[in-house]
């Protein structure tokens, strides 16, 4: 018969035997047999589901069955079944399953500020490890979000994005380094989670969150942090976390001020229940267009791990009906209610939305912008060497004027365009151009609208600008 060696810790289970001889075909059989004839070892090696506990390693023989066929393992008489339960020490490599049971020696230490604190105890500490978040984003939220998350012990976080690290991300984003740029910011962001805790996994999602993958990429973890920073995405998690009954920890940011809350949870109110409608595009500047203090998204996140922290441990008070705004200039906080509106149509009394639908459509996000008329910098470049009588408008803003400009260039920002378009000559030719060409996009359909017919915008903006014709001038 084959012969089941019992580690120490499990020996209380089975008279104090060290082995126990019994007979089956398979690893399974045998197992099933032992747990059959001690009934009190069986939650100790299985779950619920009746696999194998993350934590419990068998071999037969000298061969780890985990990643073989597992139960199915054949075995025959005289072979040697091995239990091997993990232990103190070691940390877990990234393929090696996570024991979220126990903690062992080394994370004891690390969590010792958390398990002297009543409200976290080794109880709260273990709820920590057994959490499954997933963070959407890793940007000037997430940065934060994802290292305090790693720290706190949160044991399995989940990373979506599919952006690289770029200089102008540094500012904020505190998860990357300056030799991060130009890495994919998941495998940046990971690399800095894991130095700061190796004992957690990470899940790296290297994708745009989308209404045929949400539901999927959602569907394994316990809550949901939106780090996002645009409109459809952020009604995408809002809906997918309603319909999957999942918690969605909120926050934005834009100059100096934040938003955060907590929504689609325990009977509270969701983001459509604030938000039914997008803002039409264009209206909310991004903080690409808009800035963004680089210590706001730090606040703002925090505000979002201690939330997601507290809802885990299930401690104080959550910020669940309640809009927490946060303004950095005047350092202050202020709380409006929100409460579920019965209409809403995806958390209300009879929702209207019971699937996901096409977000960019419900947001207006515009096709790219006609380009057809546009004119290429080395076009404008050439013109200005031939001496080309035309008139060339910057429309940015006088501080952006002040970081880089183009010679020859007369700046009316385009709020002031309407006001200052009598300035013009409507038999003149016009070149406008911006940062990178929306704005002075919308400032050519202006133009065009109000009888300047030979308006044309120039591509890609000073940043293309810097890229092909002058590469003094700063990039921002
Ligand atoms: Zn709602």
């Amino acid at each position: 018969m084959p012969k089941i060696l019992i580690p120490t810790p499990l020996r209380q289970y089975v008279d104090k035997r060290d082995s126990v001889e019994l007979s089956g075909g398979t690893v399974g059989e045998v197992l099933g047999a032992l747990t059959s004839q001690y009934a009190e070892l069986k939650h100790h090696l299985y779950n619920e589901e009746g696999r194998l506990r993350s934590f419990v390693n068998v071999y037969v023989n000298d061969e780890d069955i985990r990643y073989l066929s597992k139960d199915a393992t054949p075995v025959k008489d005289g072979d040697t079944i091995t239990i091997v339960p993990s232990i103190a020490g070691g940390s877990a490599g990234v393929a090696a399953p996570l024991e979220t049971e126990a903690l062992n020696k080394d994370e004891i230490l690390r969590y010792s500020r958390h398990l002297i604190m009543p409200e976290v105890g080794m109880e709260g500490q273990l709820k920590l490890k057994q959490a499954k978040v997933l963070l959407v984003g890793t940007g000037g939220l997430g940065a934060p979000l994802g290292m305090y998350l790693a720290a706190a012990g949160i044991g399995r976080i989940g990373l979506v994005d599919f952006d690289v690290v770029d200089f102008t991300n540094l500012q904020r984003q505190v998860i990357h380094g300056t030799k991060d740029v130009g890495r994919k910011k998941l495998d940046s962001a990971a690399d800095t989670m894991l130095d700061i805790n190796p004992h957690i996994r990470i899940d790296k999602f290297e994708v745009a969150l989308t209404s045929e993958n949400a539901l999927d990429i959602l569907k394994d973890y316990d809550l949901v942090i939106d780090g996002t920073d645009n409109f459809p995405t952020r009604y995408l998690v809002n809906d997918a976390c309603v319909l999957l009954g999942k918690p969605n920890v909120y926050g934005s940011i834009f100059r100096f001020e934040g938003q955060a809350t907590v929504f689609a949870y325990q009977g509270g109110p969701c983001y459509r229940c604030l938000y039914p409608e997008p803002p039409p595009p264009g209206l909310v500047p991004s903080c690409a267009e808009g800035g963004v203090l680089g210590i706001l998204p730090g606040t703002v996140g925090l505000i979002q791990a201690t939330e997601a922290v507290k809802l885990i441990l299930g401690i104080g008070e959550p910020l669940v009906g309640r809009l927490l705004l946060y303004d950095a200039l005047a350092m202050r906080f202020r709380e409006l209610k929100l409460r579920r509106n019965p209409e809403c149509p995806v958390c209300g009394d009879h929702p209207t939305v019971t699937k996901l639908i096409d977000y960019q459509q419900f947001c207006g996000v515009p096709k790219p912008v006609s380009t057809s008329g546009d004119m290429d910098v080395t076009e404008v470049k050439a013109k200005l060497d031939r001496g080309d009588r035309f008139t060339f408008i910057d429309v940015r803003e006088p501080h952006e004027y002040r970081i880089c400009k183009i010679a020859g260039t007369r700046l009316i920002p385009l709020g002031d365009l309407p006001r200052r378009v009598n300035e013009l000559d409507p038999a003149d030719e016009i070149v406008v151009h911006c940062k990178s060409g929306v704005r002075s996009g919308k400032a050519v359909d202006f133009l065009k609208s109000a009888g300047f017919a030979n308006s044309r915008n120039m591509a890609g903006g000073i940043l293309a600008w810097s890229d092909k014709i002058d590469p003094t001038v700063p990039k921002y």
